[in-house]
C-alpha cells in the first residue's frame, strides 16, 4: 500500500489531482457544518451581485440566491450522483462481464449480444430516451448515467475473465471441488478487481460530466434544488451579462473533472506492476552504459566478455548481478556455463547484445568484443544489425518466444527477413531447409504449422532453427534443454553438437547441469554470485574440481550405475547480489573457509586454460 502510495505520488500530475480533489471533497462534507445561507433563500432585491460584494463571496445569481452556498451544496450533489452511478455500473457492469466471460458459450454470446444492442446507441442519446421514459429527476438521471455506462465495464472486464477463466490455476480449484460461485468470489474477483478499480478511477469523471449535461438540460435536478449542471443551465441565460453566473459552477466542474482523471490515470499507472521497478518509463532498445575504468584492449577470440559488469539501479539500491566476468570463444567452440540459479548467467548473456532491460540495468564496466570491435555502448543500428544476424539467441522456452498467431514457416522466414532481403518462395524454401536441419520430420507440412500444435521438443527444434536462419558465427544457448525431458534433451544436444562441427558455429551453451556441459561443451566458466569461481578444459574440471563450490556441484549430480552415494547438497543460500559479502561470496557456505576467505577480494589464479578464485582449492592448478 505504502509502495503503491509512493508511486503515485511520483507522478506529479496525479499529486495534484489528488491535492485538487481532496480539497474539494474536504469542502463538501463540512458543506453542513459552513455558517452558508440557505442555498434556496430567494433574495430579488440582490440579484446578480458580483462576486466579493458584501455577504456574498461568489455573488448571487438572477433569483438572488447566495452563489458560493448553492455552489457547495451543487458539488455536493453532483459528486454523490456521479460516483453512485459509477458504482452501480461498475458493479452492475463487472457481475455480467464476469458472468460472461467465465461460462462462456452461449451464455456468453446471448449477454453480450444485449450488451451491443446497448452499445449501438449514442450513449447521451440513450441516457436522453430513459430520462424521457422515466420522466425527469435526480433519480432517473442517475438510474441513465448508470445504465448507458454498463456495456463500458461488461465488455472490458468479459475480456479479462475470458483470458483468466482459462488459466491453470481456476482448473485447479475446480479440481479441488470449488463450486462456480466460489470460483466466481474467491478466484476471479480479486484478480479483476484492480481492473474495475482502474475503469471505475477513469470514467467517474464522465459519468458526473454525464449527470451534469442531463441536469443542464433540465432533466435532472429539478428547480430549486442545486447541482453543477442546473446551475449552469439557469445561467444560461445571463451568460453575457453576468457571466461569474456561469463561470463560478462552471470552474467547480473543470476541477472536479480534471483532478478525477489526473487522478485515475496516476492509479492506473501505479497499479500496473510492470510499471514500477521501471518507474513509469518505455525499457530503452539497448542496455544503459555508464562505464567508468579502462576499456580493455581487443583480443584474438571470436567473442570476448571482458571484465563485464552488469547491475540493476532499483531506487537506491544496487544488484551486482554480474560483477566482472571474462569469457571468450573461437569459432567452432563450446564454452559452458554453469552455476546455481541466480548466479548472473541469464544477465551476463543478455548484456552481449545489449539486451538487459534498462531501467533498472546498467553496464558499468568492461567489454564485449564480436571479432575485435567493443559491442558495449555501440550504436543501436549497429547492435540490431549483428542481433540474430552474427549473434543469436536460444532461450529457455519457445512457446514464449514465438508469436502464438504466426505460422512457424512464417516467423522463420521473417527472421531472415529482417537481416537479408529474401521473396515468399525463397522464404519458404528456406524455412523448409531449416526444419530439416534440425531435423523435424515432415518438415514440408510442419511449416505450416502453429507453434501450439508443437511439442515442446518441437518447439524448442524451431527455436534452434530460428537462431540459425541467419547463419550466425556465435549461438548464446540460455538453458534450452531444461524444460525438456531427457531423451529429447539428449537429441537436441547432440544436434547443437552436429552443427557447431559443420558449420564452424562458436556455442555458449548455459546450464545449471554437470552432465550437459560433460556432453558438449570443450571447456567450462563456473559462475558463483556474478563472477567466475573457476574455469578450464570440461575433463579436467570435472576430474578434479579445484574449488569448493565446483566440487559441491559436482557432488549433487546423481550418477546412473554409480552404486549407492548419498546425494550431498550444498547447505545455504546464495547470497543476494545486492549485498554480497567482503572476500569470497562462497564463504558462508564453505566448510574450509577461514578468516583470510573474508578479508578481501580473491583474484581469478591460475595458468591459462585452468583457473579458480579460491585461497586454499582443493586441487592445485
Ligand atoms: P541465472 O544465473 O539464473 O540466469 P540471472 O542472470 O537471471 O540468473 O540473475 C542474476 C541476478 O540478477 C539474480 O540475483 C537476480 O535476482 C538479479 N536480477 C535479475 N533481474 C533483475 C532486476 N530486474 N532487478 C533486480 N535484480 C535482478
Ligand atoms: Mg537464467
Amino acid at each position: 500500500m505504502t509502495a503503491f502510495l509512493k508511486l503515485l505520488f511520483r507522478n506529479r500530475l496525479a499529486a495534484m489531482g489528488a491535492v485538487v480533489l481532496t480539497a474539494i471533497l474536504i469542502l463538501v462534507l463540512i458543506t453542513p457544518l459552513l455558517p452558508l445561507q440557505n442555498p434556496d433563500a430567494t433574495a430579488t432585491a440582490d440579484r446578480f451581485k458580483r462576486p466579493f460584494t458584501e455577504g456574498y463571496l461568489l455573488g448571487t445569481d438572477h433569483l438572488g440566491r447566495d452563489l458560493a452556498s448553492r455552489l457547495l451544496h451543487g458539488t455536493r450533489l453532483s459528486l454523490a450522483v456521479g460516483v453512485v452511478a459509477a458504482l452501480i455500473a461498475a458493479t452492475i457492469g463487472s457481475a455480467i462481464g464476469i458472468v460472461a466471460g467465465y461460462f462462456g458459450g452461449r451464455t456468453d454470446n446471448i449477454i453480450m449480444r444485449g450488451v451491443d444492442m446497448l452499445m449501438a446507441f449514442p450513449y447521451i442519446l440513450l441516457a436522453l430516451a430513459i430520462v424521457a421514459a422515466l420522466g425527469p429527476g435526480l433519480m432517473n438521471a442517475l438510474i441513465a448515467v448508470a445504465a448507458v455506462n454498463v456495456p463500458f465495464f461488461a465488455r472490458n472486464i468479459r475480456g479479462i475473465t475470458v483470458g483468466l477463466a482459462g488459466r491453470e490455476f481456476i482448473d485447479a480449484a475446480r479440481l479441488a471441488g470449488m463450486g462456480h460461485t466460489r470460483i466466481i468470489l474467491t478466484e476471479l474477483l480479486p484478480n479483476v478487481l484492480p481492473v474495475i478499480i482502474i475503469a471505475m478511477s477513469t470514467t467517474v469523471g464522465w459519468m458526473i460530466l454525464e449527470t451534469a449535461g442531463l441536469s443542464f438540460l433540465g432533466l435532472g435536478s429539478q428547480p430549486p434544488q442545486a447541482d453543477l449542471g442546473s446551475m449552469l443551465g439557469e445561467a444560461r441565460s445571463a451568460l453575457i451579462s453576468h457571466p461569474h453566473t456561469s463561470i463560478v459552477p462552471g470552474i467547480m466542474i473543470f476541477l472536479i473533472v480534471m483532478s478525477i482523471n489526473l487522478l485515475g490515470d496516476g492509479v492506473r499507472d501505479a497499479l500496473d506492476p510492470r510499471l514500477r521497478s521501471g518507474a513509469l518509463s518505455r525499457p530503452r532498445a539497448t542496455t544503459l552504459v555508464e562505464r567508468a575504468g579502462d576499456i580493455p584492449a581487443a583480443t584474438d577470440d571470436l567473442l570476448a566478455i571482458q571484465n563485464l559488469e552488469t547491475q540493476f539501479h532499483v531506487g537506491k539500491r544496487i544488484y551486482r548481478a554480474v560483477g566482472g566476468v571474462s569469457l571468450a570463444v573461437k569459432p567452432g567452440e563450446c564454452l559452458g556455463v554453469i552455476g546455481e540459479s541466480g548466479s548472473g548467467k541469464s544477465v551476463t548473456a543478455l548484456s552481449v547484445m545489449g539486451l538487459v532491460a534498462s531501467p533498472p540495468g546498467v553496464i558499468t564496466g568492461g567489454a564485449v568484443r564480436f571479432q575485435g570491435e567493443d559491442l558495449i555502448g555501440a550504436p543501436y543500428e549497429s547492435l540490431r544489425r549483428k542481433r540474430g544476424d552474427r549473434v543469436a539467441y536460444i532461450f529457455q522456452d519457445p512457446l514464449s518466444t514465438l508469436h502464438p498467431l504466426y505460422r512457424v514457416g512464417e516467423q522463420l522466414a521473417e527472421a531472415i527477413r529482417s537481416h537479408h532481403k529474401l521473396g515468399k518462395a525463397e522464404g519458404r524454401a528456406r524455412a523448409v531447409q531449416l526444419l530439416k536441419d534440425v531435423r523435424i520430420p515432415n518438415a514440408e507440412s510442419r511449416i505450416d504449422d502453429y507453434p501450439h500444435e508443437m511439442s515442446g521438443g518441437m518447439r524448442q527444434r524451431v527455436g534452434i532453427a530460428m537462431a540459425l536462419a541467419n547463419e550466425p558465427d556465435v549461438i548464446i544457448a540460455d538453458e534450452p534443454t531444461t524444460a525438456l525431458d531427457v531423451t529429447v534433451q539428449a537429441q537436441i544436444l547432440s544436434l547443437l553438437d552436429d552443427l557447431r562441427r559443420e558449420r564452424g558455429l562458436a556455442i555458449i551453451f548455459i546450464t545449471h547441469d554437470f552432465g550437459v556441459v560433460a556432453q558438449l561443451c570443450d571447456r567450462v566458466a563456473v559462475m558463483y554470485a556474478g563472477r567466475i569461481v573457476e574455469e578450464g578444459p570440461t575433463r579436467a574440471v570435472l576430474d578434479a574440481p579445484a574449488h569448493p563450490y565446483t566440487r559441491r556441484l559436482i557432488a549433487c549430480v546423481p550418477e546412473l550405475g554409480g552404486g549407492r552415494r548419498a546425494l550431498a547438497a550444498i547447505p545455504g543460500l546464495p547470497p543476494a547480489v545486492d549485498d554480497l559479502p567482503s572476500g569470497c561470496a562462497f564463504a558462508p557456505r564453505c566448510d574450509k573457509a577461514r578468516e583470510s576467505c573474508r578479508a578481501g577480494d580473491i583474484p581469478l589464479a591460475g595458468t591459462h586454460p585452468r583457473a579458480v578464485r579460491c585461497l586454499y582449492p582443493e586441487e592445485a592448478v
